[in-house]
């Protein structure tokens, strides 16, 4: 590497330079990277260089680009966008994000790259955050039990639909939705309802329920219309007649109205998004999921619970985990894995900040602008339809709309044209008395004689809507029960206290700002400052999905870019960028599968094939379009059984759609048999699903899209640096051959794209992230990217060879050599010691470092996966932390120290439980904290020590518990 080259964005990215890698290569026993690579990939699907000596495909992708180009380039898509008022609704409202909590948690590493807390006990920052969300969410909305987010309010829904099918089971298919929830909603409960059999029969519920059976009934409040409607009646006879009843719910309104809750509801569902988070042009934001405490068991998604760790403190951890699609796979009734936890975690933030009065406040002060209009309207001789209604005004212009939609638009104002009769306009809280008049204007009308300038009433009388005599309409203000009382939301009002409480979180967990993050199918590599720094640009933030294309060709240019580049880096000829996680795209790639057979009039085919080794989802992805999963077996290498695959094949031939296999496999392995795989399901005619979550090894080397693959989906969380954010956001493109493009995910409300197949709320999913995955190959360019999947190959597999005299590696390919990751299995040391994986893991915390995956694809091993990230020295110090484990391990066989109180299952240490005098085990206080002395490494102090999951699991709390248990 030349002295220039050493300050190219990729000698930044990749964390061992040219000494350190020829160190690695050494201990592998290979004289190159490019040796390496064609040892570890099988020859018929590694992509040849080119005459020019670029990867094949990445030879479309431009030149690298350094930081400050990047950057340059971004600024320029960004002032192509216009940043105009927006007053669209429609589930997307402007907000103003508190500067601490965006400089605090949305700008702030240890927040944005942290993981799903799987490894509790160094994630309580998070868990608390999320615990705080899910007290949020069971207040404003009035039930008992929330989840720690959904991925977006449509999807939100669906889960709420497929929730009350499954908890009703009775003989009914049908569910009922009232005309009047959000179009995007309705759109993805189409889609979802389908391949399940699901027939939805759309009502007027205002008029009343239709006849007939019918297992749910989905309506909103307040309606996409506006209207405020008191949906106790219908829920009272929804539940005489044996269905279940769930309400989309508008978390600021609900501070002023009756919530979902209190009129008898049994699921909330709906969108925090207006809780401080930027419109983004879709997402990412988190949506949420509320239930009544019956149905506890039934919750989709994760769910944060109260449990208490080996000294009996309060402690969080994930609750109810059996329940999780890793287990269930194809019994599965939901794929959601990655959530929006980051999002989460803002929204909460932001109830904390304003609390009770400063939420009911903001209501009062948009309800009192759309008060304003409405009687500006009145006066103006324009007709408003509702009387009832929060924040949005839907105005009736016979024949009209159109062109007030574009006079508004011409005012600097966007608008919504319902239909050709009728606009709606919604206030915010971002509405001034200023935007309410431009609109006004727009209708030829003026303030209203006795509104006064700003018509907010004043945010003094309780928490009604101050009387005003602007417009005549009732006042919706119904809810009398109190909301957000605990101290979470009460004690962190000023900016030095919230300042303070966020940084006390996040000082409790391991995110990538204190040490490798080794999880084995995570991709925990390196968020570029300069990938995250335009996410916050309003040109990108302050967008509405729903806006005029006119407003956003920066942001389309961007989309295409991305769609191009990904689809040169797989081979594949189309993608979507719409899918908000893995799960999702896996999703939408099977509705494509689906879709193609039953074109070509062959309906029947619904047999998935899986391997054993799949992730999760996979099956529960199947499981969801209709499909019935036959699990292929896997040889005593880790390998897919073919023999067992061409039996299944064959004996399912006329019914197979689809293989799903994960690439390189789940076990960290390139199968060598991939071609002959791929081959063997097309010859009987089904289609090949590689799920490439796991690109990070392939990039730059093998192009699914051609060695086999007709759909893929990719998680720009893992191979293309979208931060985890604690587990969300994540974007999983899918990616397709021609003859699936068509099948594509489209939506109802995006004119370039067809109406069917919305998978998402938005046409493109988490498109405020996207500049992340942009910038990153950007700046990589092709030569960058390749160094990228080399660094990480051979990262993992200088790991195995250093790690692998002291814990056997239970997978390798044919030349001995793993792929991005490996798995090191603990299973005889476990039976010869009863020393544990989560010993182990837990330990590790002690060393300063998170633990590697646990548990996942075999039970008791442990995943390691560095990335090209981790320099040598960090890559090193986890190998000494895991070698010195190995001889506690020893110690433990040799009798030094009982299995029962020994360093491992007495991990986690805290400080508190070593500043002791009676100290009575057999090891050492130092031992237990500085296992490798004081020097080692940054000492990380675990706030709580090993907790008792199973515990929370027969004690389920899921709320903030009082602050008398912390004493
Ligand atoms: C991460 C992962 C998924 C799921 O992705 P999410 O974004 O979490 O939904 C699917 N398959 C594999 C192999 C993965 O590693």
């Amino acid at each position: 590497m030349s002295d220039s080259e050493n300050f190219t964005f990729a000698a930044r990215h990749i964390g061992p330079d040219d000494d350190a890698i020829a160190t690695m290569l050494a201990t592998i026993g290979v004289g190159s990277l490019e040796e390496l690579a064609k040892k570890a990939l099988p020859a018929g699907i590694l992509d040849p260089l080119t005459e020019d000596q670029v990867a094949p495909g990445l030879d479309q992708l431009p030149p690298a680009a350094t930081e400050d180009e990047a950057l340059t380039e971004l600024r320029a898509l960004a002032d192509a966008n216009t940043v105009a008022v927006s007053m669209i609704g429609q589930g997307y409202f402007d907000t103003l994000t508190p500067p601490v909590l965006r400089r605090n948690i949305l700008e702030n590493p240890a927040w944005y790259t942290a993981y799903t807390p799987y490894q509790p006990e160094i994630s309580q920052g998070r868990l608390e955050a999320l615990l705080n969300f899910q007290t949020m969410v069971c207040d404003l909305t009035g039930l008992e039990v929330a989840n720690a987010s959904m991925l977006d309010e449509g999807t939100a829904a669906a889960e709420a639909m497929t929730l009350m099918h499954r908890a009703v089971r009775g003989s009914s298919n049908r569910l009922v939705v009232d005309v009047d929830v959000y179009r995007q909603t309705a759109a993805v409960l189409a889609t979802r309802a389908q391949p399940l059999g699901i027939e939805i029969v759309t009502a007027d519920l205002r008029q009343g329920l239709p006849e007939g059976e019918f297992f749910g009934v989905i309506a909103q409040s307040p309606g996409a219309s506006g209207v405020i409607t008191d949906w106790s009646e219908v829920v009272t006879q929804a539940h005489e007649r044996g269905a279940l009843v769930a309400i989309g719910a508008d978390l600021l309104a609900m501070t002023l109205i009756t919530p979902p809750g209190e009129t008898g509801a049994d699921v909330a569902f709906g969108s925090t998004q207006r809780f401080g988070v930027p419109m983004g042009f879709g997402g990412p934001h988190a949506g949420y999921l509320a239930v009544h405490a019956k149905h506890a068991r039934q919750l989709p998604g994760r769910l944060v619970g109260v449990s208490l760790d080996a000294d009996g403190a309060p402690a969080y951890r994930l609750a109810l985990q059996t329940r999780e699609q890793h287990i269930r796979r194809d019994k599965a009734t939901s794929n959601i894995c990655t959530a929006q936890v980051l999002l989460a975690v803002m929204a909460a933030m932001y109830a904390s900040y304003h609390g009770a009065d400063g939420l009911a406040a903001i209501a009062r002060r948009v309800h009192g602008h759309a008060r304003a209009l409405a009687a500006g309207l009145v006066d103006g001789g324009v007709e408003v339809v509702h009387r009832e209604f929060f924040d949005t005004v839907l105005v009736r212009v016979p024949g009209g709309a159109a062109q007030i939609r574009d006079a508004a638009k011409a005012n600097g104002v966007n608008i919504w044209q319902v239909d050709d009769d009728h606009v709606s306009v919604s206030c915010d809280e971002a509405t001034t008395a200023q935007h309410v008049e431009a609109v006004l204007s727009v209708f030829g009308a003026a303030p209203a004689a006795t509104s006064g300038r700003g018509a907010a009433p004043a945010a003094t009388s309780g928490r009604g809507v101050a009387a005003g005599s602007e417009f005549d309409g009732p006042a919706i203000a119904t809810r009398t029960s109190e909301f957000l009382t605990h101290p979470a939301f009460t004690r962190y009002r000023t900016e030095t206290e919230m300042m303070r409480y966020l940084r006390s979180l996040a000082d409790k967990d391991i995110a990538l700002d204190r040490s490798m993050i080794p999880l084995g199918s995570c991709t925990m590599k390196l968020n570029a400052a300069a990938e995250m720094e335009p996410i916050t640009w309003p040109e990108f933030a302050r967008q509405h999905p729903f806006a005029p294309a006119s407003d956003t060709p920066g942001l389309r240019k961007l989309i295409a870019d991305l769609e191009t580049w990904l689809t040169a880096i797989t081979g594949y000829d189309a993608v979507s960028l719409q899918p908000n996680a893995g799960s999702q795209g896996e999703y939408a790639g099977l509705l494509a599968i689906q879709a193609y057979h039953a074109e070509r009039g062959q309906p029947d085919r619904d047999v998935c094939l899986i391997p054993s080794s799949a992730h999760g989802t996979n099956a529960a992805s199947a499981a969801l379009v209709g499909m019935r999963v036959v699990v292929v077996a896997c040889r005593a290498n880790g390998d897919v059984d073919l023999d067992d695959l061409r039996a299944k094949v064959n004996e399912h031939a006329d019914r197979l759609s689809a293989l799903m296999i994960t690439y390189p496999s789940t076990h960290g392995v390139f199968e060598h048999d991939i071609a002959d795989i791929c081959a063997a399901v097309h010859d009987v005619g089904g289609q090949v699903y590689v799920d490439g979550a796991n690109l990070n090894a392939l990039v730059g080397l093998a192009r699914p899209g051609r060695f086999g693959g007709d759909v893929s989906h990719l998680n720009l969380h893992k191979t293309f640096c979208i931060p985890h954010g604690g587990g969300g956001p994540g974007v999983g493109p899918v990616a397709v051959r021609e003859h699936l493009a068509k099948f594509l995910p489209g939506h109802p409300l995006a004119d370039e794209l067809p109406d069917e197949y919305a998978v998402s709320a938005a046409p493109y999913g988490s498109a405020s992230i996207l500049p992340i995955s942009w910038a990153y190959i950007r700046m990589m360019g092709a030569d960058g990217l390749r160094a990228a999947s080399l660094t990480a190959i051979a990262s993992a597999n200088y790991i195995a060879r250093r790690l692998g005299e002291h814990y056997p590696v239970l997978y390798t390919g044919e030349n001995g050599m793993v792929a991005h990751e490996c798995i090191l299995d603990l299973r005889v040391i476990t039976k010869e010691t009863g020393v544990t994986v989560d010993d182990v893991a837990k330990r590790l915390a002690d060393y300063g470092f998170h633990a590697p995956t646990m548990s996942f694809p075999v039970a008791g091993t442990l995943m390691v996966e560095p990335t090209e990230s981790e320099s040598l020295a960090e890559v090193d110090a986890f190998c000494e932390a895991m070698i010195a484990i190995r001889g506690e391990i020893d110690a433990v066989a040799a009798g030094t120290w009982p299995t029962d109180d020994n360093p491992l299952r007495g991990a986690p240490h805290t400080a508190e439980c070593l500043l002791v005098s009676d100290w009575d085990h057999p090891y050492t206080r130092e031992q237990a904290a500085y296992p490798l002395g004081k020097a080692f490494r940054p000492k990380v102090w675990p706030p709580v020590r090993r907790i008792d999951g199973a515990y929370g699991d027969r004690n389920l709390m899921c709320s903030c518990p009082p602050v008398e248990a912390f004493a």
